[in-house]
């Protein structure tokens, strides 16, 4: 029998609660959203993440409130899209009215990248040679979007902020230039893009990292690696549970999204990993080489 653990909660630098695993709501249909949403809160998860840019806040929220589940006792993000970098208060109050709230938990900085928010599209401008139209950074960086984003906190539509798709480089940038240490980052992160050093960089200031595609993204394709089954088998647990579980283990808020409902609920079912376990698993990318599945064409970096 494995031997499962409660699903911890981790603490921002809010002074917040943050449960340690979040329900991921990217790429589902309306019906796939609500469904999975539900499942999920009624499996046991009270951390969900959601975004602007999915076109789903308000079935996310109508699946929340249909849940019978109090608001306060769920843990809400939704991030900020790139067009709407330049009038993050407006895109706030729009987010929260699409969900049906009174405030979120957390509201990211989706990218560090501002695009045309007057552009040939509201979500994925381009110009006349079919390139992105994002502004440049002369004129409107996302320190000035990160410091617009501070201001907020002032009238409770938000209890925190963060910042998601940084570097090390960006979040010295953040802390250096801003007021507010921000209280999360959400990246790319599994075996194969462990990303230690901007892990390390983030848990030393007191920043909770947030794993996005924690599986692979679509496909699931890590689950396929030899090293994690065998891992798998060994406690007696689904091999996604093992990805999710090394997050955890490293202190990680992991972000796995599924409309399956078995495994949604398989995808809660965490165990506490060894540490030799966890750093084999920490390693793997020295054999099987860093691959990242998430990679869009708005020309940010993404490593330093
Ligand atoms: P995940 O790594 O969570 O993988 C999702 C895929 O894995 C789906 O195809 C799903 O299929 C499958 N899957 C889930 N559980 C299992 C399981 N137990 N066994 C087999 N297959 C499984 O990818 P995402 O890219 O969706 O990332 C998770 C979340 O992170 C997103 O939903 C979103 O909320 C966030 N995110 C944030 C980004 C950012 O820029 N900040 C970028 C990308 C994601 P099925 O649904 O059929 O089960």
């Amino acid at each position: 029998m494995a031997k499962y653990i409660k699903v911890p909660t981790f603490k921002l630098n809010t002074g917040a609660t943050i449960p340690a695993i979040g329900f991921g709501t990217w790429r589902s249909t309306e019906e796939e959203a609500y469904n999975a949403v539900i499942t999920a809160l009624k499996v046991g998860y009270r951390h969900i993440d959601t975004a602007y840019i999915y076109g789903n806040e308000h079935i996310v929220g109508k699946a929340i409130k249909d849940s019978g589940v109090p608001r306060e006792e769920i843990f809400l993000t939704t991030k900020l899209w790139a067009t709407g970098a330049m009038k993050s208060a407006e895109s706030l109050e729009n987010s929260v009215k699409s969900l049906g709230v009174d405030y979120v938990d957390l509201y990211l900085m989706h990218w560090p990248v501002t695009m045309n928010p007057n552009g040939n599209d509201d979500k994925f401008p381009s110009k006349p040679d079919g390139t992105r139209d994002v502004i440049p950074e002369s004129e409107w960086s996302y320190v000035d979007t990160y410091k617009s984003m501070e201001k907020l906190l002032e009238n409770g539509l938000t209890k925190a902020i963060g910042v998601s798709n940084f570097t090390v480089f960006k979040m010295k940038k953040i802390i250096n230039e801003c007021k507010i240490v921000p209280a999360a980052l959400q990246i790319e992160l599994h075996p194969l893009l462990p990303q230690q050093e901007l892990v390390d960089f983030c848990q030393n200031n007191g920043i909770i990292v947030e794993a996005y595609s924690p599986l692979g993204s679509i496909g699931a394709p890590l689950l396929k690696t030899d090293k994690l089954i065998k891992i798998a088998e060994k406690y007696n647990v689904s091999t996604a549970a093992i990805c999710i579980s090394w997050q955890v283990w490293r202190k990680v808020v992991p972000l796995p999204k599924s409309v399956n409902p078995e495994r949604i609920e398989a995808n809660l079912k965490i165990v506490d990993l060894e540490d030799a376990d966890g750093e084999e698993i920490s390693n793997l990318y020295k054999i099987h080489g860093v691959q990242r599945f998430v990679s869009p064409d708005w020309g940010v970096v993404i490593f330093d």
